[in-house]
């Protein structure tokens, strides 16, 4: 039995195959894996040291404390800082000697300013906004920009970038509008020796007139699609599950009033189990209003009251369970599937939201199950 009473469980051998399905994708264009948000719920370090295996070129981050976690961790592979950085944490991130960008000329004056005379030069992308309207240069600033980093001396600019609003809809106007401005812009830029970067996943499954140097695929490298309507493409599937030991089992009469509030009442009388995980995991209240299931021994049954902080009962009519056994919440279980998707819709919101509300308390817990005919490393539990 699994030592905890819940758990995220990861398929490393699936998030290999998702890596290299992306990297056969794009074929020589670098990858950079977005990690942010502990790799979307999955767990950083862990999903860092397989994507260091798996020959992916950069590491995405969204603040200097998840680079700084990925560093002690023993990350060999550059990470490169997404969006605005602060002002305070200017000094750190130099000394951090990560990737980082520059959104606007008045974050490179301050960086300027800080740079010790002598220390090598910061690796940077000039982030340009073509259309998202959150961070970035607008794209008529651009060139003096560039010239004005040049001449501050103390910058190597690796790349320019920008980030799609829209790409989750195949052949959104708006989007071709925005591939169209940043590949003007490059246009512009002749001398230009850097890289160029624009694609997320949406970008990679539906445009690949975005991909440029090289790409950031997020939820696509997680298995998912950012659109519910989507279909994946062939090798890529999610690698995450969310389960949990039965904790409790009762038989309850009819007409009794089960968890807070007592918005549940049996209408007979009902085998009535609990399950260890509630909203301090990440497994929103709105999922009893939604009518959400878990699946035991492949087979759905429905959520039974309010979700508690720490639990929530099920109703297993007049089937069998024992405690101690194993419910999946989010994931495959036997012939049974509940999509992350489908827990989404039901929490009221999207698979970014989910994954990234996944409580820190839930152990991830790496599986590898080799796969036929394939080099592969050793297991690895954490
Ligand atoms: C989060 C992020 C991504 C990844 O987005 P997905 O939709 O998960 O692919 C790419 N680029 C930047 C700048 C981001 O902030």
């Amino acid at each position: 039995m699994e030592r905890y009473p819940a758990w995220i469980e990861i398929d490393e051998s699936q998030l290999r195959k998702n890596l290299r399905a992306i990297r056969n994708r794009i074929g020589k264009r670098l990858f950079c894996l977005p990690v942010k948000g502990d790799a979307y719920g999955h767990g950083a370090g862990a999903i860092a040291r397989v994507a260091g295996e798996e020959g992916v070129d950069l590491l995405g981050v969204a603040t200097l404390q998840e680079a700084e976690e990925l560093k002690k961790e023993g990350v060999k592979i550059p990470i490169f800082l997404f969006g605005a950085i602060h002002e305070g944490q200017i000094d750190a991130l130099l000394a951090s000697g990560i990737e980082f960008t520059i959104s606007s000329q008045y974050k490179a004056e301050l960086v300027a300013k800080r740079v010790c005379p002598g220390s090598s030069k910061c690796r940077v992308h000039v982030e340009v906004d073509t259309g998202m309207q959150r961070t970035g240069v607008r794209p008529e600033s651009l060139p003096s920009l560039i010239d004005r980093l040049e001449q501050l001396g103390c910058f190597e600019q690796v790349g320019i970038y920008s980030h799609l609003a829209s790409s989750d809809v195949p052949e959104d106007a708006s989007t071709l509008r925005q591939i169209e401005c940043f590949y003007n812009l490059l246009e512009k830029l002749r001398g230009w020796k850097g890289i160029a970067h624009l694609a997320n996943s949406g970008g990679v499954l539906h445009y690949p007139d975005s991909w440029f140097d090289m790409v950031r695929p997020g939820l696509l490298s997680y298995g998912y699609c950012p659109n519910e309507n989507d279909r994946l493409p062939g090798e890529i599937s999610p690698f995450l599950s969310l389960r949990a030991h039965i904790s409790y089992f009762k038989v309850v009469e009819p007409g009794e009033g089960i968890g807070y509030g007592h918005e549940y009442t049996t209408q007979e009388r009902s085998r009535i189990i609990t399950i260890p995980v509630g909203y301090g995991d990440g497994y929103r209240r709105a999922l009893w209003d939604n009518q959400a299931e878990v699946l035991i021994r492949g087979q759905r049954f429905p959520i039974a009251g309010r979700i508690c902080m720490d639990q929530f009962m099920v109703n297993l009519k007049n089937s069998e369970a024992y405690v101690g056994e194993e419910v999946t919440l989010i994931g495959r279980q036997g012939e049974g599937e509940i999509p992350l998707w489908e827990i989404a819709r039901k929490s009221n919101t999207n698979p970014y939201e989910v994954l990234c509300g996944l409580g820190k308390r839930l152990p991830r817990i790496f599986r590898y199950i080799p796969v036929p005919l394939e080099r592969h490393p050793k297991s690895m539990c954490i």
